[in-house]
């Protein structure tokens, strides 16, 4: 199959829209994606011709949602690879899913004392979450550091192995560097210690493939949004044996098989960890999605995002002041994070805006790797399937004529 980026923008309406009279570049895919038509159809076909509660009536419509919201999970499962439907578990997002883990990881496998791994390049939702549990338990957190050129340092990953270190939890890639992490061996690495591992699959999923057999990884996070898929729902893979082991997240519907005001049983996987009316149509939109890059296929979409990531660090590279952060090495990927000379963050991307151009600034919800680096924040261009080279060249002439502003 051809990769005909043209044709593939026309799935998604958005694009066709204009911003201050300007076609609009929307390269802020790292924050959401735009969503293509066939998932919004999918939605409104669920609302207006089958909505009912799932897993729980008799009636024609529940069962027929059920059927979709079931059928969605195992999209899901074929997606990731995972071994089983019961290692899927539907949260709201990345975040929700990482709670999930340092919530009940944390209060069934984690005493005073014991320790987790993370990186100096994590996302809020992989710190503060860990904090919280510090705050409960007194657990110790420990950071793997990273190299000035946005690397992890995996020499100093090995070290911060201990006795008491109980789970390791990194992104495979950073949101602000793109950074690109060798999951493959910082899960063999935790696996050698005895230890089991989440990975932040937020900016990965939307990438390039994913198989979590590969990977071996214990516990993977990512989000429908940032994958074409709707907002509101997320998944957390884990691996079976680990998701028996923990205890439950949340109490009420679904999760349960008996209850009594003495003792009551918790359902089987993975709906032990689904408490309450799932977000059924919105699993129905992310299946579509999910559906959608399989279709064109993932590594037809990695070729094309790396050629367009490798074309806009030959471009940008040209500008005067232009510093890019990370990308040392070849196979970043598709979010670049920058400053131009002296300008601030926030002015360049105000003024960008104004040209029809949308970037993120600031500090990405990455406040300790951007204090790594020195700065107070960055320009964010990041890509998505249907970017193409023309829009790349909007933004570089856009920096520059805001650069001739200054
Ligand atoms: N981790 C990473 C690496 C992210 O980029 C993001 C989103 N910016 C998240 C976690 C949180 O994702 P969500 O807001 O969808 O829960």
């Amino acid at each position: 199959m051809t990769y005909d980026v043209q044709s593939i923008r026309q799935d998604f309406p958005i694009l066709g829209r204009r911003v201050y009279d300007k076609p609009l570049v929307y390269f802020d895919n790292g924050a959401t994606t735009q969503k293509p038509r066939c998932v919004v159809d999918a939605m409104t076909e669920e609302y207006y011709n089958v909505n009912a509660n799932v897993h729980r009536g008799v009636h024609f419509l529940s069962q027929r949602a059920t059927d979709l919201h079931e059928q969605s999970r195992e999209t899901v499962r074929r997606f990731l690879n995972a071994r089983s439907t019961t290692e899927i578990i539907f949260t709201r997002g990345t975040t929700e899913s990482i709670n999930l883990v340092t919530s009940c990881f944390g209060e069934g496998c984690m005493q005073e004392g014991d320790e987790v791994i993370v990186s100096q390049m994590e996302h809020h939702s992989n710190i503060v979450s860990w904090q919280l549990l510090q705050a409960r338990k007194g657990i110790v957190i420990k950071v793997i550091p990273i190299s000035d050129e946005g690397e992890l340092l995996m020499e100093e990953y090995e070290k911060l192995f201990t006795e008491k270190t109980r789970i390791v939890s990194v992104t495979h890639v950073s949101n602000v560097l793109g950074t690109v992490n060798p999951a493959k061996d910082i899960v063999r690495i935790a696996h050698e210690h005895g230890v089991p591992i989440l990975i932040d699959g937020a900016q990965s999923t939307p990438h390039f493939k994913v198989d979590v057999q590969d990977l071996d990884c214990d516990f993977y996070a990512f989000s429908g949004h940032k994958i074409y898929g709707p907002t509101g729902i997320g998944v957390l893979y884990g691996k079976e044996a680990w998701l028996d082991r923990i205890p439950p997240y949340m109490g009420g519907g679904e999760m349960i098989r008996t209850v009594s005001f003495e003792k009551t049983t918790f359902n089987d996987l993975p709906y032990k960890f689904e408490a309450g009316t799932p977000d059924y149509v919105a699993t129905t939109g992310l299946a579509k999605a999910l559906e959608y890059v399989t279709h064109l296929g993932m590594e037809h979409i990695e070729a094309h995002e790396r050629e367009l990531t490798r074309y806009a660090l030959e471009q940008m590279r040209q500008i005067e002041g232009m510093h890019i952060y990370g990308h040392a090495s070849d196979g970043g990927d598709a979010v670049i994070s920058f400053n131009v000379g002296h300008i601030h963050h926030l002015d360049l991307g105000t003024l960008l805006d104004r040209l029809g151009i949308a970037i993120r600034t600031g500090h990405h919800c990455a406040e300790p790797l951007i204090h790594r680096l020195g700065i107070e924040g960055t320009c964010r261009a990041s890509f998505g399937l249907y970017n193409t080279k023309e829009e790349v060249d909007l933004l570089c002439q856009g920096i520059e004529r805001v650069r001739k502003m200054f």
